[in-house]
Formats: structure tokens, C-alpha cells, sequence
């Protein structure tokens, strides 16, 4: 019977070893690949750029899911040497016919200051945390990486933004941008499910944050205390995924839509009504956006605000979900958004509609021969000055 440190001995006289430098050196050539057979807690900590990683233990069972030829050049890493030259033996027991072991592995690699670096894979906890989305094949792994690197932008921390920023954060959107100038009422409190008695009186934005990060602490609340206008809103939508729009007037979406055009951001636009609430897609110069659905703005008595219409406290919840649900289909690019549909949901029929709506080849924000757009402050009335 054979000592380890003889059969290590043997194995390493029926492959082929490759030093560092030489390992570098077949990096660079195409087609080659480099595989990390350590244990995923020691890959974690930081691999070579690149590298696939199959921990010894899957490796039969697994590399043909990653190699499926068998000429292709395989240079093989473990901590030292020791794991990758037993794999590289397994694999050309397997057939694979241009196998090398990396000779002092990671250690020696990263000891001799070659590039390295910690691929972003979810903690442990984290694969816990998501442990129902990663079971989605149309999520998983990466399409929850994804969110994690995702920002979404809230227009207001208000009965449209508090289901939405709840369920972003539990899903796991690594940024959620909150913009919102008021402080928490007695009244909001009704419907503003992300307030709660204790923050009466406090900043919306920093209530927003408390209960958002005890929520889920992968995620980095960002929040703007500040009036959205002509003079900053280009500043604070830079950068953002999509934005989530749950504000209440028509000034302040004309100038959402106007901006968002010109970054190119796309809007989940979302509007309530006593018992009833609109929700839809606006994807710059894919489909529609707001000025092609409503060109202009209803006199001011047809529309009257949340504070004086009246609006039941579930509404908002509804179809602030379905704008969470919305923003996260465009950032994983599922399914089919609401990009040139308006969903319309009635509370007292308990139905919902979709209706069709059309880009506007003429729409003076987005069609053919539509101008520059001018970021412009707009009065109630929905006129530039
Ligand atoms: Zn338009």
C-alpha cells in the first residue's frame, strides 16, 4: 500500500507541472482554460481573473458541463499543487489530452504579486437570504448578482414608494435610491407602510432608510432630502438602473420623463386614484413615454391630489408592488414589461386591463423630429418658465 507522499510522488511523475510564470504564459493564449478546483470558501477569498471553478470533490461530474472538448489546454490550481495534480490525473483518466498543474497554486501565484482578485460570488448568508429566488432558473446565481449590483431610483417615499422600496430592498437591489422632501404625518401612516408611529416628524427619506436597512442589510439606501427640480434632477437620476416614479403631480412627471429621457433611464410609472391605479413602462425611445401618453396635463380640477381625493390604504400597496415587480423585470431582463401597456387596476370590480399605448411619432419629447430636450421647471399648469 502506497504512503500519500508516495503516491503524491507518483502522480506528479504521470503529469505535467507548469511553474507560475508558465501558467501566466498559457493564460494568455485563447481557448485555454484555467480551472480552480479549491473549495468554494477558499475561492471566495480570491482567485485568478477568469478562472472556472469546479471544486475538486465535482470535478468528474462536472467538467464536461464546462469542457466539453477534450483537446482543450487545461492548466489546473489548487492552494499548493497537491489537488490540482491529482485533478489533472483524473482528468486525463477522463481523456482530456493538454492538462497542466499549476506547481505552488494560489499561494505562490499570489506570494510572487500576480493579478488576482475576489470574484463576486454570493456569501453564504446570502444564498440563504435568496435562497427562493436562486431556485428560479430565470433568476439564480447571477440574475441575483445582478440586483445586487442594481440601483433603482424611488420618486418619493410616499404610498407608492414604501411597498416598492420594501420589496427592492427584500429582493435584494444592492442601491435604492429615495428622493423625498417631507416628514413623516400622522396621516401618511395610513398607507405609508415604510413609516411607522415613532417617526412621526422625522425626515421621510431618514425613516425610509431605518426601516429598509433593518429590512435587508446588503442594501445601501441613498437618499436625497431635497426637492426634485430642473436644476438637480439630471444630477440624481445619473447612474440609475431604472427609476420608480410615485409621485403625484403632473410638473414634476413631465420633467421625470423629459430627464429620463435624456439619460436614458427607463421609468416604471405608477398613479393612484381613490380605487383605482395605472401602472406602466416608459423605455426611452423603445415605446412610449409620458408626452406621447399624455400630451398634455387635465385642468387642475380633474385632477385633484392624493391629500384631497381620498385614496383607499391598499391601493397603493398594489400597485406600488407591481412597480417593484416591474423594475425588477427590467433589470434581469424577464419576461415581458409594461412598455406600451397601461395596466389598470379597479379596486371595486377587483379587475385589471391592459390597455395599448402608442409611441407618438409627433410627441414633441421623443418623436421624429422632437427638438432638444430643455430640462425646464414646470408651474401647475404644466408651462415651462
Ligand atoms: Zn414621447
Amino acid at each position: 500500500m502506497a504512503s500519500f507522499r508516495e503516491l503524491l510522488a507518483r502522480t506528479k511523475a504521470e503529469i505535467r507541472e507548469v511553474d507560475t510564470a508558465g501558467a501566466a504564459e498559457a493564460m494568455t493564449r485563447p481557448g485555454m482554460v484555467m480551472l480552480d478546483v479549491r473549495e468554494p470558501d477558499e475561492y471566495e477569498q480570491g482567485a485568478l481573473p477568469g478562472a472556472v471553478h469546479i471544486p475538486r470533490g465535482h470535478l468528474e461530474s462536472k467538467i464536461e458541463t464546462h469542457v466539453l472538448d477534450r483537446a482543450t489546454p487545461i492548466t489546473i490550481y489548487c492552494a499548493s499543487g497537491v489537488r490540482s495534480a491529482f485533478a489533472a490525473k483524473t482528468l486525463q483518466e477522463l481523456g482530456y489530452t493538454d492538462v497542466a498543474s499549476m506547481a505552488g497554486g494560489f499561494n505562490r501565484w499570489k506570494d510572487e504579486g500576480r493579478a488576482w482578485s475576489a470574484p463576486q460570488t454570493l456569501s453564504g448568508e446570502q444564498r440563504n437570504r435568496y435562497h427562493r429566488h436562486l431556485l428560479l432558473p430565470e433568476v439564480g446565481e447571477k440574475g441575483q448578482q445582478k440586483l445586487l449590483e442594481s440601483k433603482v431610483l424611488l420618486l418619493g417615499a410616499g404610498g407608492l414608494g414604501s411597498p416598492a422600496a420594501l420589496y427592492l430592498a427584500a429582493a435584494g437591489v444592492g442601491t435604492v435610491g429615495i428622493i423625498d422632501m417631507d416628514v413623516v404625518d400622522e396621516s401618511n401612516l395610513q398607507r405609508q407602510i415604510l413609516h411607522n408611529v415613532d417617526r412621526v416628524g422625522e425626515r421621510k427619506v431618514d425613516s425610509a432608510k431605518k426601516t429598509l436597512t433593518a429590512l435587508n442589510p446588503d442594501v445601501n439606501v441613498v437618499t436625497y432630502d431635497v426637492r426634485l427640480g430642473a436644476d438637480n434632477i439630471l444630477d440624481i437620476i445619473d447612474g440609475y438602473d431604472v427609476i420608480v416614479d410615485g409621485t403625484d403631480n403632473f410638473p414634476t412627471r413631465y420633467l421625470v420623463n423629459d430627464a429620463s429621457l435624456l439619460k436614458r433611464i427607463p421609468v416604471v410609472h405608477g398613479s393612484i386614484f381613490r380605487f383605482e391605479g395605472q401602472a406602466t413602462v416608459f423605455a426611452p425611445y423603445e415605446g412610449p413615454c409620458y408626452r406621447c401618453m399624455i400630451p398634455e396635463p387635465p385642468p387642475a380640477e380633474m385632477a385633484p391630489s392624493c391629500a384631497e381625493a381620498g385614496v383607499l390604504g391598499v391601493l397603493p400597496g398594489i400597485v406600488g408592488s407591481i412597480q417593484a415587480m416591474e423594475a425588477i423585470k427590467l433589470l434581469l431582463d424577464l419576461g415581458d414589461p409594461l412598455i406600451g401597456r397601461l395596466l389598470a387596476y379597479d379596486a371595486m370590480e377587483e379587475s385589471f386591463r391592459t390597455f395599448k399605448v402608442n409611441r407618438d411619432p409627433e410627441c414633441p419629447a421623443c418623436g421624429e423630429n422632437a427638438g432638444e430636450i430643455v430640462i425646464a421647471e414646470y408651474d401647475d399648469l404644466c408651462m415651462p418658465h
